[in-house]
């Protein structure tokens, strides 16, 4: 059997929780039911809200970061706990954005694979080159480093169920897509590096997305490639544009 799409919405820093609900409530009824599974990760202070708005449906909700201690003296934090106690299935790590702004490394994005899959979460982990390594032609080798630090300790059983995000960062935000081709070879080196970690079996069900720039006019043929198992979608997660690429 293939592998289910997973089409997930990274709605960063916005949305205050009424605007957050009216989002969740735009969008829910067009997109629910969808041959992919389909995540809003949104904003912390949004999650209860819109995890209420969103009962009923398939849709799930995903948190956007964790501290990989699972409680005690670290203001500011949310722990894994928390976010199931509350029904969070999903959860972004290794964004690159938290490690540009945020001093988030390979290491500590390990320690969040560990932390998040020990408290039953699904890590989407997101790994990928700036414009500078892409033209460096050490894309390959960046990726494949990421993925084997990110899922050190990491047992093929767990592996199977988590998301890999391939975000190149020069993409981000930028309007400026990755090809098909690029995107492709990408997600396939990465499904190859889970392979040699684990096992063929790991390497087939474990499901790599793309994101980058993914809108509702360029989903279909991204999806359409054989290594990529749908998206992270960041600004037009926040859009009408968002029902066009779950229904691709
Ligand atoms: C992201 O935030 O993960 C992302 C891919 O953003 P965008 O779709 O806006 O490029």
């Amino acid at each position: 059997m293939g592998r289910k799409k997973i089409i997930a919405g990274n709605w960063k820093m916005n949305g205050t929780p009424t605007e957050a609900v009216a989002l969740a409530n735009s969008l829910k009824d067009k997109i629910s039911g969808s041959a992919s599974d389909v995540v809003f990760c949104v904003p912390a202070i949004d999650i209860i809200p819109v995890l209420e708005a969103v009962k009923g449906t398939d849709i799930q909700v995903g948190a956007q970061n964790i501290h990989f201690e699972e409680s005690g003296a670290f203001t500011g934090e949310i722990s894994a706990k928390m976010l199931v106690d509350v029904g969070v299935k999903y959860v972004v790590l290794g964004h690159s954005e938290r490690r540009q702004y945020f001093a988030e490394t390979d290491e500590t994005v390990n320690k969040k694979v560990l932390t998040a899959i020990k408290n039953g979460l699904i890590p989407i982990v997101c790994v990928g080159e700036s414009l500078t390594q892409r033209e460096q032609g050490i894309t390959v080798d960046l990726v494949r480093l990421q993925t084997k630090i990110a899922f050190k300790d990491v047992t093929a059983q767990d592996a199977k169920k988590s998301v890999i995000a391939y975000e190149p960062i020069w993409a981000i935000g930028t309007g400026k897509t990755a090809t098909n081709a690029e995107a492709q070879e990408v997600c396939a080196a990465i499904r190859q590096v889970v392979r040699e970690i684990y096992d063929d079996a790991t390497a087939e069900e474990i499901r790599v997305q793309y994101g980058g720039s993914v809108n509702g006019g360029n989903a279909s043929a991204l999806f359409a490639e054989a290594d990529i198992d749908g998206g992270l979608v960041g600004g037009a997660s926040l859009k009408p544009e968002f029902e066009k690429i779950v229904n691709y």
